[in-house]
């Protein structure tokens, strides 16, 4: 167990051990009286926790209704003075700040959907999820969904099914205006056919010509990669390819339509064929290929080797912590321990920066859900100022071309 002065002093750490741990909540706190988001069922895999921010402007989501929140040391409290505060096992630890609710948590499409079902904030960004089911939850005469995913038990509940493109962009104007977003991450399943990017273009597209914001996709790794191409040549800023674990027989038992569907050397190949295609246009439009994996479902040291191999292409790693929610195949397992995946984050940071890869670079996205590769610095006694220096200065670049590419989209709907 880290001692209270470490947790007291290192956000990462504390963002960590409350992912691996959870927090249950003191009677003495009113979430949403208090303008807080409510703990939303399940959902998008692995949230299903409280969104607050911790010191250090670190977003986070807090696992509050699983088991293994039951013998969790940390509690929340709200103070006298209204201030909430992280206790752990009795002892303050740290005060945070309830992630604030968008009023337009509360307004409904001109379609009469309410918005939180067609879009929601994960940290500061919208996250859309804008199919039907993935279809491993569907598959006869077994279902192939991966053994820790929520999202066939979700859908129909907190999220409305298909989403046509004018209630998306109705939520997302609504979260650019009321929420100062600059970023949407869009979601799908597997579709039989390789659907999923033809279903995403139109909203890609429209995003883009009129409001001018960073777009990402997270989908099934296409069987045609060409099709990356185009993404870039449209303006998609980041693609991600969900394999989870690098480990090759838990990737068969964990995930098994992945498996049979495409295969882990597939979604390897198009990490690393996405990360290629940084090099290419339109150059005013950042781009990252992202490989996620999720600490806690393989050993450590499988999961620092799939960090150095998504970096050694030119990748960056999203490292996601296992959480074994509620309704899953997987509930009933154990989180991992904080001590097994500090290591991995770690690395996770000193590859990024010993690769020279662009992490931190996108304004005003914080990211509740996992740790980012910046905010696993605290974690590393190691420190790259030349490589630091080139970031800051390219974060200042991705800032300008993004408020000259928002100013235009909007003169564009003026005229
Ligand atoms: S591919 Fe796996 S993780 Fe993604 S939605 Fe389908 S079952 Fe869930």
């Amino acid at each position: 167990m880290y001692q209270l002065q470490e947790l007291r002093t290192n956000p990462a750490l504390l963002k960590l051990d409350l992912y691996c741990k959870g927090m249950r909540m003191d009677d003495s706190c009113f979430i949403e009286e208090d303008g807080g988001r409510k703990v939303l069922r399940t959902r998008a895999g692995l949230g299903s926790g409280l969104e607050v921010v911790l010191p250090g402007n670190l977003w986070t989501n807090v696992p509050v209704t699983e088991h293994f929140v039951e013998r969790s040391p940390y509690t929340l409290h709200k103070g006298r003075d209204g201030r909430y505060v992280v206790h752990h096992q009795g002892e303050p630890v740290t005060a945070v700040t309830l992630s604030p609710r968008p009023s337009w948590y509360e307004e409904m499409t001109s379609s009469g959907k309410p918005m939180t079902r067609v879009g929601t904030l994960q940290g500061t960004y919208l996250g859309v999820y804008p199919a039907k089911v993935c279809e491993y939850w569907t598959e006869k005469p077994e279902k192939t969904n991966c053994k820790f995913c929520s999202v066939g038990l979700n859908l129909g509940v907190d999220d409305a099914d298909d989403k046509t493109v004018e209630e998306v962009m109705e939520v997302v104007r609504a979260a650019r205006r009321g929420s100062g977003i600059t970023y949407v991450d869009f979601n799908t399943g597997h579709y039989q056919g390789d659907t999923y990017l033809d279903i995403l273009e139109p909203f890609i597209l429209r995003i883009k010509e009129e409001l001018g914001l960073l777009v990402g996709v997270q989908t099934p790794p296409h069987r045609d990669l060409k099709r990356y191409d185009h993404l870039r040549e449209i303006g998609v800023n980041r693609v991600s390819f969900c394999f989870e674990i690098f480990d090759r027989d838990l990737f068969v038992e964990i995930c098994p339509g992945k498996h049979a569907e495409y295969g882990l050397d597939h979604y390897l190949e198009a990490v690393r064929y996405c990360a290629e295609l940084g090099k290419r246009g339109p150059k005013d439009e950042p781009w990252v290929s992202n490989g996620e994996i999720i600490a806690g479902l393989e050993p450590p040291e499988s999961s620092i080797a799939a960090i150095d191999w998504i970096t050694s292409v030119g990748a960056i790693p999203t490292v996601c912590v296992f959480r074994p929610l509620k309704g899953t195949d997987l509930a009933a397992a154990e989180p991992p321990k904080t001590e097994d995946v500090v290591p991995v984050y770690r690395r996770l940071y000193e590859a990024c920066m010993e690769a020279g890869l662009p992490i931190g670079c996108a304004p005003n996205v914080h990211v509740s859900l996992v740790m980012l590769p910046e905010e696993a610095r605290y974690l590393s006694t190691k420190r790259y100022p030349w490589q630091s220096f080139k970031l800051k200065a390219m974060a200042q670049v991705v800032r300008r071309r993004l408020d000259r590419k928002m100013a235009a989209a909007e003169a564009r709907m003026a005229a």
